[in-house]
């Protein structure tokens, strides 16, 4: 069966409630009709129960950026899987590079988060990616290779297919370079064989996004390639009319 292309906008600390209000009025007529691609909106926490209230019915998803492993406790400032599932959100960012590096996020606390997403009904968007050095000493591979097997470690091998992984060169992100077709395609082919080294129909069913610098003019040729199930979007999601363009080149990318 075909993977459903997603395009998830992701918010970053952008937007209050009152902003976020304006943003899915704009939004929602421009994807009414959108029929063949999942679209998200992973949003601040101040904003979920508003834009989960507004887009209940509609074709938007609504996502978190983060969440604790554990169920409650003393953890200052954190937010519970069961906080978000009650709310209904529909799933959360996990492992985002801005997470991993400025606020410490480990592959140990991740492989902890990605099943507990999925034991409270979330689906994971779990981002993974090579920094410039690393891309430029050839040690692209071996990065991908340790944060899989790491982040997906207490995932079992029939839960594999519900995880979404965006791939994420952190030189892109924010940063207007986007990786070449062949550097998107060649990277994310090698993340879902490296999937398919645990469980081969999880590899061809689970959802591999891109991430990092789309735009509504580059989006079409990143969407076209084979092994490419969409886009996670920062800047360009921020605006309706340019994440409602992205989701319109994903509905008439060829598949
Ligand atoms: C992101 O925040 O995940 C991202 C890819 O940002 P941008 O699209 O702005 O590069």
């Amino acid at each position: 069966m075909a993977r459903m292309p997603l395009i998830a906008g992701n918010w970053k600390m952008y937007k209050t409630e009152e902003q976020s209000e304006d943003y899915i009025q704009a939004l929602l007529p421009r994807v009414s009709s959108v029929e063949t691609v999942d679209v998200a909106i992973c949003v601040p926490f101040t904003d979920l129960r508003a834009m989960i209230d507004s887009a209940r019915g509609s074709r938007v998803e609504v996502y978190a950026q983060n969440m604790h492993h554990e169920v409650e406790g003393a953890y200052t400032g954190e937010i519970s899987p069961p906080m978000l599932s009650e709310l209904d959100a529909r799933g959360v960012v996990l492992g985002h590079s801005e997470r991993r590096t400025l606020f410490g996020e480990t592959d140990k606390a991740l492989a902890l988060k990605v099943p507990a997403a999925l034991e409270a009904g979330l689906v994971p968007i779990l981002c993974v990616g090579e920094t410039e050095a690393e891309r430029d000493n050839d040690d692209t591979d071996r990065k991908l290779r340790q944060q899989i097997k790491d982040d997906l470690a207490g995932v079992a091998p029939e839960r594999l297919a519900e995880v979404v992984i965006a791939y994420e060169p952190i030189w892109a992100i924010g940063t207007g370079r986007v990786a070449t077709a062949e550097q998107a395609q060649e990277a994310i082919a090698f993340i879902r064989a490296l999937v398919g080294d645990r469980d081969k129909q999880a590899a061809e069913q689970l959802r591999i996004l891109y991430g990092g610098s789309v735009k509504p003019e580059n989006a079409a040729e990143l969407l076209a390639l084979p092994d490419v199930d969409g886009a996670l979007v920062g800047g360009a999601s921020l605006e309706a009319e340019s994440f409602a363009a992205i989701i319109a080149a994903a509905e008439s990318a060829p598949r």
